[in-house]
C-alpha cells in the first residue's frame, strides 16, 4: 500500500437552516434544521373534483410525498379545498396540503377561510401576485391570512413568471455599470433579489422567520446550482428545492437528479420535488419515487429496501436475471406501505440479485440476501448469501418464488415482532 493519507468517505454538507413546522392534525412536518430533506409533490387532478383530487394525495401519500399541494386557482377550487381535507382525514390520510397560488391567492385566501384553514401551507409566487401597487398590498393580504391561521408560506420564485418590474429595473441598473454583467447573472440576481426582499417584506408585516420556505426555481440544471448556491449563502429559511418544468421520462428524470444532487450534496435543499411530466398513462406517484430514490441513493434517506443489480453482459443471454430482479424491486414496493408499520426499520434491507458468478457472490455477500444467478454455461444454480454466508443454493423453475419467500421469512425474523435468529428460520 502506498505511503499516502487515508481515502476519505464522501459525506453530504451541511446548511444550518431554521426549521419550518407545516401541520395536520397530529402530523407534524419539520422542514429544515435537523429534518431530513422531505419529499413533496403536487397533483394534476382539477381542485374542483375534490374526490378526484382525493385520491390522487392519498394515492401520493401513499408513496411517500410528505407534503401535497394541490393548485387553488378559483373560487370554486377554494371551495372544493375543505371538502378535499375531509376526504383526507376521512381515509386516515393526514398529509398536509399546500395551497398553490397565482394572481388571486389573496383574494381567494380572504374570502373563503374554510380553504385557508383547510390548507397548511401557502405557496406565494411573488411575480404573480400583482403589479405596481397592488403587489406590496396583495402579498401582505396573503400573509395576514397566514399570520391569522398561523400557517408557513413559501415564497417560491420561478424563472418563468419572475417579477418583470423587479428585473427591468435590474436591468436597467446594470447597463449603468461600468462593466456589465452580461443577462444571465443579472436573471440570477433578479431570482435571488425577489425571494430575499419578498421575505424580508413578510417580516417586516409580522410573519415570524420560522414560518418562511423560499425557492427560486429554473428549469437549467447549471442554473439552478448557480441560484441555488447563491440563495443559501444569502439566507437561512428552509429551501424548497426542484427543478421546474424538467420534462418527460428519462429526459426529466435525469435532468433533476443531476441538478439536485449536486445541491443535495452540498447540504442545499431542505425539501425537493421532482417536476416530472407524466408519460401518458404514467402514475403521478413517479414524481415521488424519484425524488425518494434520489435521496435514497445519496444516503440521505432510506425508504424502500435497496436492491442492487449487475446490468447483465454477455454472460446473461437468458431474461431469467432481469425477470427476477424486477419481480423483487415490485414485490419489495408492494409490500412496504404494509412492511413499515410491521417491520420497522426493513427500509434498510439491502437485497441483491447479480446475473453470474463473476460478481454474484462477492456483490451479494455484501448484501443482507444476495443471489447469485448462474450466467450462461454455468451450472443451474443459483447460490443464496444471507448475512455474508452462503446458506443454500436453488435450482429449478420456482427460483424466483422460493427466493421471495426467503427474502419474507429474513424480514419477519429480523424486523418482525418476533425476532428470531435469522439463520435458523429461512
Ligand atoms: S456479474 Fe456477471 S452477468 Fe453481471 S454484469 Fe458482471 S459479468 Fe455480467
Amino acid at each position: 500500500m502506498s505511503d499516502c493519507l487515508p481515502i476519505q468517505a464522501a459525506t453530504p454538507g451541511v446548511r444550518r437552516s431554521r426549521q419550518a413546522r407545516v401541520v395536520w392534525g397530529d402530523n407534524v412536518v419539520t422542514v429544515g434544521g435537523d429534518a431530513p430533506v422531505r419529499v413533496q409533490s403536487m397533483t394534476n387532478t382539477d381542485t374542483v373534483d375534490a374526490i378526484g383530487t382525493a385520491i390522487q394525495v392519498k394515492e401520493l401519500a401513499q408513496a411517500g410525498s410528505e407534503l401535497v399541494r394541490i393548485t387553488v386557482n378559483t373560487p370554486e377550487a377554494a371551495q372544493a379545498v375543505p371538502h378535499i381535507r375531509e376526504q383526507l382525514d376521512r381515509m386516515g390520510i393526514m398529509v398536509p396540503l399546500v395551497g398553490d397560488f397565482h394572481y388571486n391567492g389573496h383574494t381567494l385566501l380572504s374570502q373563503y377561510p374554510a380553504c385557508a384553514e383547510a390548507l397548511s401551507k401557502y405557496r406565494i409566487n411573488p411575480g404573480n401576485v400583482g403589479k405596481g401597487d397592488k403587489r406590496d398590498r396583495q402579498f401582505g393580504q396573503m400573509i395576514d391570512v397566514a399570520l391569522k391561521w398561523n400557517k408557513p408560506v413559501r415564497i417560491g420564485v420561478n424563472w418563468g413568471s419572475l417579477d418583470q418590474d423587479l428585473l427591468a429595473g435590474m436591468m436597467d441598473e446594470n447597463s449603468r455599470r461600468a462593466q456589465p454583467w452580461d443577462a444571465k447573472a443579472v436573471m440570477y440576481e433578479a431570482l435571488v433579489t425577489s425571494a430575499i426582499d419578498s421575505a424580508s417584506f413578510a417580516r417586516e408585516l409580522g410573519m415570524p422567520a420560522e414560518q418562511i420556505l423560499l425557492s427560486c426555481k429554473v428549469s437549467g440544471v447549471q442554473d439552478l446550482i448557480s441560484v441555488y448556491r447563491e440563495l443559501s449563502k444569502r439566507c437561512d429559511y428552509p429551501l424548497h428545492l426542484g427543478l421546474t418544468e424538467a420534462g418527460m421520462g428519462t429526459k426529466g428524470t435525469v435532468a433533476s437528479t443531476a441538478a439536485m444532487a449536486i445541491l443535495l450534496q452540498e447540504g442545499i435543499g431542505d425539501t425537493i420535488r421532482v417536476s416530472l411530466t407524466p408519460q401518458p398513462g404514467e402514475s403521478r406517484t413517479q414524481e415521488v419515487v424519484i425524488a425518494s430514490e434520489i435521496l435514497q441513493a445519496l444516503g440521505l434517506r432510506t425508504f424502500v429496501p435497496s436492491v442492487t443489480a449487475c446490468p447483465g453482459c454477455g454472460r446473461t443471454t437468458s431474461t431469467t436475471f432481469q425477470e427476477l430482479t424486477k419481480q423483487i424491486d415490485d414485490f419489495l414496493r408492494l409490500q412496504m406501505p404494509v412492511w413499515r408499520k410491521q417491520y420497522p426499520g426493513v427500509e434498510a434491507l439491502k437485497v441483491a440479485v447479480m446475473g453470474c458468478i463473476v460478481n454474484g457472490p462477492g456483490e451479494s455477500k455484501h448484501a443482507d440476501i444476495g443471489i447469485s444467478l448462474p450466467g450462461t454455461g454455468e451450472a443451474p444454480a443459483a447460490p443464496v448469501f444471507i448475512d455474508g454466508e452462503k446458506r443454500m443454493t436453488l435450482r429449478g423453475e420456482g427460483i424466483a418464488r422460493e427466493f421471495q419467500r426467503i427474502v419474507e421469512n429474513y424480514i419477519e425474523a429480523r424486523f418482525g415482532a418476533h425476532k428470531k435468529t435469522v439463520v435458523e428460520t429461512v
